[in-house]
C-alpha cells in the first residue's frame, strides 16, 4: 500500500498546503478550503481552485508518479491512497488509486451533488462561481474541505485494505489530516512494515521502521527497483 500526500507531487511543480509556497494572494489554504468560506464568497474559493486546476493541468508525473505505477504490475495485491486532488497517479498510469479527498477537476451541484460535472478543459472558467447545466444552481469543486466528513464507502476500503498489508509506503504527506494519518496508524498497528520518504520529518516519522530523508522522485524509483529485484 501506498500513501501519498502533496509532497508526491511537489517535484511536479505543484506547492505543497504547507510549505512556503502554499500561501496564494496571502490568503492560507486552511480558510479558502472549508464549506464556510465557499458560502461566504464562492468567487473567492472558485478563484482559488481554478488557479490550482490550471497548475494541476499543465504538470506532468514526476518520477515518484511513474515508480509507484510501475509497483502495481509487481503486486497483484496493490493500493495507493492519495490525499492529493490532481489525478497525476492515474496520469502516470496507475490504477488502483482512491482518491480520499477527490479531485481539483471535477464540480459537482451545491444543491444537488449527484451532478458531477467534470472540468476537463485547460482554460480559465468562464465564470466565478460555475453554473450546474442541469438545474442552474451554482456548482463547488468535488473536493473533501477541511471539516467536511469523508466518503464512507472509500474509508473503509482503504482501511480495510490497511489492515492486511505488508508493506506501506508514506510519501510525501506533512501527517497533518487526522484521517490518512489513522490509516498509515492502522497498517503500522496490524504488522505492516512502514517506510517514509520525506525530506522533512513528519508527524508520522517516529512511528514508522524506516524513514528515507530525501524527495519522492529520487528516492521513489530506488525504492521500486530494489524491490524488483528481491521479487
Ligand atoms: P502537506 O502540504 O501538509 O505536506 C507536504 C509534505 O510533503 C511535507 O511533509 C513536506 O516535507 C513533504 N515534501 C515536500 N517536498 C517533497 C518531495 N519532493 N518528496 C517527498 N516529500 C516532500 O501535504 P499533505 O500531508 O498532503 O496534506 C495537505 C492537504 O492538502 C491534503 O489534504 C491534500 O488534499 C491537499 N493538497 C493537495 C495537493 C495536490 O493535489 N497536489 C497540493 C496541496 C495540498
Amino acid at each position: 500500500m501506498v500513501m501519498t500526500g502533496a509532497g508526491v507531487s511537489s517535484e511536479s511543480g505543484i506547492p505543497t498546503f504547507r510549505g512556503p509556497v502554499g500561501l496564494w494572494n496571502n490568503h492560507r489554504p486552511e480558510d479558502l478550503a472549508t464549506p464556510e468560506a465557499f458560502e461566504n464568497d464562492p468567487s473567492l474559493v472558485w478563484e482559488w481552485y481554478d488557479w490550482r486546476r490550471l497548475l494541476v493541468l499543465d504538470a506532468e508525473p514526476n518520477p515518484a508518479h511513474y515508480a509507484i505505477s510501475d509497483l502495481e504490475l509487481y503486486y497483484p495485491e496493490f493500493l495507493v491512497v492519495t490525499q492529493n486532488v490532481d489525478g497525476l497517479h492515474r496520469r502516470a498510469g496507475s490504477q488502483k488509486v482512491l482518491e480520499l479527498h477527490g479531485s481539483i477537476t471535477r464540480a459537482r451541484c451545491y444543491s444537488s451533488p449527484d451532478h458531477i460535472e467534470p472540468l476537463q478543459k485547460n482554460q480559465k472558467l468562464k465564470e466565478y462561481p460555475p453554473c450546474c447545466p442541469e438545474c442552474g444552481e451554482i456548482l463547488r469543486p468535488d473536493v473533501l474541505w477541511f471539516g467536511e466528513s469523508y466518503d464512507e464507502e472509500i474509508l473503509s476500503e482503504c482501511l480495510l485494505f490497511a489492515q492486511d498489508c505488508d508493506l506501506i509506503l508514506v510519501v510525501g504527506t506533512s501527517g497533518a489530516v487526522g484521517v490518512p494519518a489513522a490509516i498509515v496508524g492502522t497498517a503500522i498497528q496490524k504488522g505492516a512494515i512502514s517506510v517514509e520518504v520525506n525530506p522533512e520529518e513528519s508527524s508520522l516519522t517516529q512511528g514508522v521502521d524506516f524513514y528515507i530523508n530525501g524527495k519522492a522522485g529520487e528516492f521513489m524509483p530506488k525504492i521500486i527497483s530494489e524491490l524488483q529485484r528481491s521479487q
